[in-house]
Parts: structure tokens; C-alpha cells; sequence
């Protein structure tokens, strides 16, 4: 059947593009099938999108019998595919994308991608092809030559077990399912991050993920030192940062954003040779920071902030541009609100007047003219009371020294526990300023519309990303460039699918057209146990709107980003 692409392919051959159409089918290779899914409009166009079945799946099944090994092993295979791209170097011959072969296979992060789907008894792999022309005449001998000779080299080179170095491809899973469970171990250590001694915690440059070369690697102070099995019946030895308020403190430059960058990633698993495969946080860790100019809908934010000129009721605050502090005071609630219960700030990205209010500014400017109570009088009875931990980088105030359980000084990039020197100080040095908060901390749910959510501009639904941190849905792009535990684009396209998925809900089971939800369990923790259940049950395919089968470039995001997409939506409206 694969000579039908051949004969095709002559018939076509220096056609205008859009006879390429004819393309479209499934052919069977000597060893897999391949599936000509969406041809491309033009040349210049997003390449067309292919699907290769391997008919057998040659992986011994221990390398995927569990949902963590099947996500490693994917992700192995996906890599492995795009490194057998890279052995054919002159393929792009042609206008456009002509010859461009893509695949989704990520950076440094091991997730769950759409792109690669293994089962019991075969193999996906979901790609892109340019389909080359001259010009915007059809290449027909071109494309015979990528599609019969080089594509089924890649498929070879990549999707069997005995073409691939087993010993590389075994340690990827191990790797990964040992960070597995070491952070399913956190909770009964009573901590929220571990980072094992020898870790590389610094990247190359602000804009490359890899690890920098000749770093200092990690080393734990003795008394925050802690014993982590890995799955390989050893343990290894590394710095637990315990529940509850955690400071980093040290000199400027001395790599306390660095420490507080691989903990928030540490909600990630890396791969090896990265540096940070044994960093392990929490999976609920979200990162807050000053996010001025966003919108916010209705959020209560009355145990941070009350009474500001002009606004009055905080319990229900909306706004569309955002203040340093407000944003900072929503970031949190709606972390919160999406089931964190663990929160990372660094004093680079915290509004000051949000995280301190010292003793000499409240004998200035009295409460009643500050409408912010300080994080600093909610942290401990966050913990306290309802289970919420905080990290903070926090270099330039002594303020938190009461209030931490544990202090950690970066000196040279490294870690040291000063804890009771902490203390010792703030007993030497008393602070006399007051606490400020008022009433206890708390804020009430939101139950969100999903008719405020547009997914369509005029008639056509329109779900896409722009690189990570731009979200295309309908006619809005929304900026998630402070969302900063997001990592690949795939995840925000996924987001965008989930945000659709949410709004179809409505469509089905709200009666009216109000676009008001009355039942109980829609609050919004409620639509995120659903979506996350979903993708758990269904995988990422369950995510994709009519039009886009087959999805090869969706990612697995978490909760939190998804939380976080919702919440940046200028049209999203709850009700309370
Ligand atoms: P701080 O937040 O304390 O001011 P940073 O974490 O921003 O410091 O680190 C300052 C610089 O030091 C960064 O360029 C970072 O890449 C580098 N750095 C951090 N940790 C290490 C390390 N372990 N080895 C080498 N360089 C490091
Ligand atoms: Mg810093």
C-alpha cells in the first residue's frame, strides 16, 4: 500500500500545493503504518501533521507498566525520534517549511506529551511534516525521498527497543520514577522540598535551561540534612527545607534566587545529566509574585487588604489593572483556592509594601491609613491554622526572623542552617512593630461562568499558544509571562483546550442560556478536580476540541497553571 504514496506522489509532482491533498489516508510501511493526518495549506503554512502506528510495541513491558514509567519511556522515545531527525540535515530543500520534520519532545522537564502514545501492543508517534515545494509547486520526488527512505529511518532508528542504548534509555525511567519516590515521600519528612547533595542548581543564562558548567554543586548543611530512598533500594543524602515558614537569607549574589528557582521547578522531573533530577518539591508548590497590571475578578482578598481609597469592599475584588501588591494578594488567594498549600516568593519578584511593614513606617503612617495588612502578620497563622507552608527569599529585612521555623543561609551557593543565630538576633534585637492583621484569615469561593469563557472569534473556534507564555482563546491572548512554573508551550495549548473543555461544560449542562452554574461542586476547585480527573482517566486527548484529532503538540499542565490562565482572562466572570 505504501506504493500508492509513490504513485500519488508521480502524479502530482510539480502541481500546484493543493493537490498534495491527495495525500490524505493511511498507508502500511513494512513495519508501521503511516497516517497523512491534516495537509498543509501552502509551503509557508504549519507543516502537515502526520501519525506513525508502530505495529508492534517492542518495549519490555516493564519499561511501561506503570503510569510513571509509560511517561518516561514516552518521553525517551520522543526525544529519540527528534535526535534520528537531526541525523538528516539536508532535508530542507525547497520554499517555506519544505522538509522540516517536528516533533514535541520538550527541554529539560520529563512530562507527559501528547506526541508519543505507548500501549500494550504498539506505538504513536504524532509529528510534523513540511511537504516540500518549489516555490508553490509540489516536490513530488522530494517528498518520496522523506517519505520512503528517510522517515522510515527515523522510525527505526528510534521506535524499537534493540535500536536504542537500553542502558540510557532504562536510567531515563529509573530517573524519573525515582524522583517520583522521593517526592511521594516528602509529606511523612514533614517537608516541602529536598535537594540531594551534588545537585547543579544554576542554568546556563537566563534564556538556556541547561546546566551551567562549572557550577558549585550542592552541599547540605549538617543539620538540615535528611536520608531520601529512591526507588533503587538506596537512599541518598540532600537538604530537606521542613514545613512551615522557611526563610533564605544571604548576600546579594550569592544564589538564594537560584535555590528558590529549582524548588519551584522541583514540582517537575528532570532529566538526567540536568542537574536537578533529585530536586523534589511538593507537587502543590505554586510561586507567588507581584503581577501588576493583570485583571482580577472578584477575588477576596479582605485578609491582606481592606478599605483602599475608592474601592471599599475587598471581599469581592475586581479589577483590570492590578497594583503590585493587589496582584501579589490575588496570586495568593487563587493559589489557594486551587489547592496549594504550599507557596514560594522571592523578594526580586514581591512587592515590598505587600511582604513588610516595619516599626518606623507604622509610627509614620498609621493603620488606618494603610489599607494592607502585611504578609508578614498571615504567614505563621497561614501555617498554623490552615496547613500552609511559605518559602521566601528575603535578603533585605530581619522582619520574618520571628516568624520563621527554619533559616537557611546562601553563603557562596551554599546552603547553612542559622536558624538560632536567627533567633538569637531577633531576641538581641527586638522587634517592636505591631502585628496588623485584622480578624482571621480566610476568603470565600468562586463559583466561575463558563459562558465568560470566549473560545471563539466570530464563528471559528481559536485555541492556541504563543511560545509558553502567551494563551490564544478567541479573540484574547492573555500574558502568563509571570506564570513561572509554566515550561513548555505545549502546556499552555493545553491549557487553552482545558479552558475549552470548561466552557463546553456549560454548553451541556446549563439550562438557559444565563451561563450561571448552580450546583455545589463548580466552585472553581471543583472544575479542576474535573479537568485534572479527565486527563488522569483519558489522557491529554480528552482535552481536544472538535477539529484537532490526534492532537502532537499538547503537554500535561498542572492545576495551578490552569488556575492561573482562568484567572488572567479579561472576560472571566464568577459568581460568589
Ligand atoms: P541572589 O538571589 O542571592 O542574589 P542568584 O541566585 O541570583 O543570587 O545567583 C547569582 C549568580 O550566581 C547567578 O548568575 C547564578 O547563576 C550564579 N550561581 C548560583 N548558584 C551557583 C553555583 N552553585 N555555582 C556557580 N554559580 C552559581
Ligand atoms: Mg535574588
Amino acid at each position: 500500500q505504501k506504493e500508492k504514496i509513490v504513485s500519488i506522489l508521480n502524479r502530482i509532482d510539480g502541481r500546484g500545493y493543493k493537490a498534495y491533498l491527495d495525500l490524505k489516508g493511511t498507508y502500511d510501511f513494512d513495519f508501521f503504518s503511516l497516517t497523512i493526518q491534516h495537509v498543509q495549506r501552502d509551503p509557508f503554512a504549519s507543516p502537515s501533521r502526520l501519525v506513525v502506528e508502530v505495529y508492534e510495541n517492542s518495549f519490555p513491558a516493564e519499561l511501561h507498566q506503570n503510569s510513571a514509567r509509560k511517561i518516561a519511556l514516552e518521553d525517551y522515545i520522543s526525544r529519540a525520534f527528534r535526535k534520528s531527525i537531526g541525523k538528516f540535515t539536508d532535508n530542507q530543500r525547497g520554499s517555506g517549511k519544505s522538509g522540516i520534520i517536528h516533533i514535541d519532545a520538550g527541554n529539560q522537564e520529563i512530562l507527559q506529551r501528547s506526541s508519543v502514545n505507548i500501549s500494550p501492543d504498539k506505538l504513536e508517534i504524532r509529528f510534523l511534516l513540511g511537504l516540500p515545494a518549489r516555490g508553490r509547486r509540489i516536490m513530488g520526488r522530494e517528498a518520496q525521498r522523506i517519505l520512503m527512505k528517510i522517515l522510515p529511518e527515523i522510525v527505526s532508528g528510534s521506535c524499537f527497543y534493540e535500536n536504542l542504548p537500553s542502558d540510557e534509555l532504562i536510567h531515563h525511567v529509573q530517573s524519573f520514577e525515582d524522583a517520583e519516590y522521593m517526592r511521594s515521600q516528602l509529606k511523612e519528612h514533614e517537608l516541602v522540598a529536598f535537594i540531594v547533595d551534588g545537585a547543579v542548581l544554576p542554568r546556563e543564562s537566563g534564556v538556556s535551561d541547561r546546566p551551567l558548567s562549572n557550577a558549585l554543586p550542592f552541599k547540605s548543611p549538617l543539620s538540615l540534612q535528611v536520608a531520601m530512598e529512591t526507588g533503587q533500594d538506596c537512599s541518598v543524602i540532600g537538604m530537606g527545607i521542613p514545613e512551615g515558614v522557611s526563610l533564605i537569607v544571604g548576600g546579594g549574589y550569592h544564589g538564594k534566587s537560584t535555590l528558590l528557582r529549582a524548588v519551584e521547578l522541583g514540582v517537575y522531573n528532570h532529566i538526567p545529566g540536568d542537574g536537578r533530577e533529585q530536586v523534589v518539591t511538593r507537587a502543590d508548590a505554586v510561586k507567588i509574585r507581584a503581577e501588576d497590571g493583570r485583571s482580577v475578578e472578584k477575588v477576596d482578598v479582605s485578609s491582606f487588604i481592606h478599605n483602599p481609597p475608592g474601592i471599599g469592599d475587598t471581599s469581592s475584588f475586581s479589577t483590570e489593572n492590578a497594583s503590585g501588591s493587589t496582584s501579589q494578594a490575588a496570586n495568593i488567594i487563587e493559589s489557594l483556592e486551587a489547592g496549594s498549600k504550599l507557596l514560594l516568593f522571592d523578594e526580586d519578584t514581591s512587592a515590598t509594601n505587600f511582604m513588610i511593614r516595619d516599626e518606623r513606617m507604622q509610627r509614620l503612617v498609621k493603620k488606618d491609613k494603610e489599607p494592607i495588612t502585611p504578609f508578614i502578620d498571615r504567614v505563621d497563622e497561614l501555617y498554623m491554622d490552615h496547613g500552609v507552608s511559605s518559602v521566601l527569599v528575603m535578603g533585605g529585612s530581619g522582619d520574618y526572623f520571628q516568624k520563621a521555623d527554619t533559616v537557611i543561609m546562601m553563603d557562596n551557593y551554599q546552603p547553612h542552617n542559622v536558624t538560632m543565630e536567627a533567633r538569637r538576633v531577633s531576641e538581641e534585637v527586638p522587634d517592636k512593630r505591631e502585628t496588623e492583621s485584622k480578624g482571621k484569615f480566610g476568603y470565600t469561593q468562586r463559583y466561575p461562568h463558563p459562558g465568560s469563557i470566549k473560545p471563539y472569534k466570530g464563528k471559528r473556534l481559536k485555541l492556541d499558544s504563543r511560545g509558553v507564555f502567551n494563551l490564544i482563546i478567541g479573540s484574547q491572548t492573555v500574558d502568563l509571562s509571570q506564570v513561572e512554573q509554566l515550561v513548555e508551550s505545549g502546556q499552555t495549548r493545553a491549557i487553552s483546550y482545558a479552558l475549552y473543555q470548561f466552557h463546553k461544560t456549560c454548553v451541556q449542562s446549563c439550562n438557559g442560556n444565563s451561563g450561571k452554574n448552580d450546583s455545589k461542586n463548580s466552585a472553581l476547585a471543583g472544575v479542576l478536580d474535573y479537568l485534572e480527573k479527565q486527563i488522569n482517566d483519558e489522557g491529554l486527548d480528552f482535552l481536544t476540541p472538535p477539529g484537532r484529532e490526534r492532537p502532537h503538540n499538547l503537554t500535561k499542565p498542572r492545576r495551578y497553571e490552569i488556575a492561573a490562565a482562568m484567572n488572567r482572562l479579561r472576560t472571566f466572570k464568577v459568581d460568589k
